[in-house]
């Protein structure tokens, strides 16, 4: 089993977030599988990283607030997350990982393009315990890619996810036209 990768961890607690932002459950504690999400935002110049939000989220909670999500975005967004570009932008990824230590954060899974023209994206993982979740990998997103997901989703379920990140979120104002409601790939 792979373990989580550091780039989840906080700087100062060494540790990732493991307590459920819904139900607030532990997630270190039983076998439950958890979604965790963080968005990075990269200055370059002063060679500068700010984590934008982290959250996760145990599959309890994440399926039960997709029930309020319409079917028909739902359906579109699986069928583009399991279409030909984004499998071969992953393999890509994965294959890159083999020489570079095992990360698999090198293309925007979405768009494709290298890491090192991002500045603002999103890393996920589908997790258990401490590890990815068997079969899965850790992935990042661009927010260009994260703009072409939002794109499939129908104002309602827009509506949910912007009333869903006002409920659990405080994100600083600076950032509201960086990470838009929607942002979060897993629900
Ligand atoms: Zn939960």
């Amino acid at each position: 089993m792979k373990k989580i990768p550091k780039d989840f961890y906080n700087p100062n607690e060494q540790e990732w977030i493991c307590r459920c932002k819904i139900c607030n459950s532990n997630l270190l504690e039983g076998n439950t599988p958890f979604a965790l999400e963080k968005a990075i935002k990269v200055f370059p110049e002063i060679k500068a990283k700010e984590v934008i939000f982290e959250i996760a989220i145990c599959d309890n909670c994440a399926s039960e607030s997709r029930k309020s999500l319409s079917k028909q975005s739902l359906t579109d967004i699986e069928t583009f997350m399991t279409g030909d570009q984004v499998r071969e932008n992953m393999m890509k990824c994965v294959e890159e990982s083999y020489e570079n230590g095992g990360d698999t954060f090198g293309y925007c899974i979405i768009t494709g393009v290298p890491k090192e023209f991002i500045n603002e994206f999103q890393i996920i993982a589908q997790c258990q315990s401490g590890f990815l979740l068997p079969g899965t990998e850790a992935f990042m997103i661009s927010s260009q890619g994260i703009e072409i997901i939002q794109d499939l989703l129908s104002p309602e379920t827009k509506e949910e996810l912007d009333r869903f990140k006002n409920e659990h979120f405080g994100i600083p104002p600076e950032f509201e036209n960086i990470l838009n409601p929607g942002d979060l790939v897993f629900l």
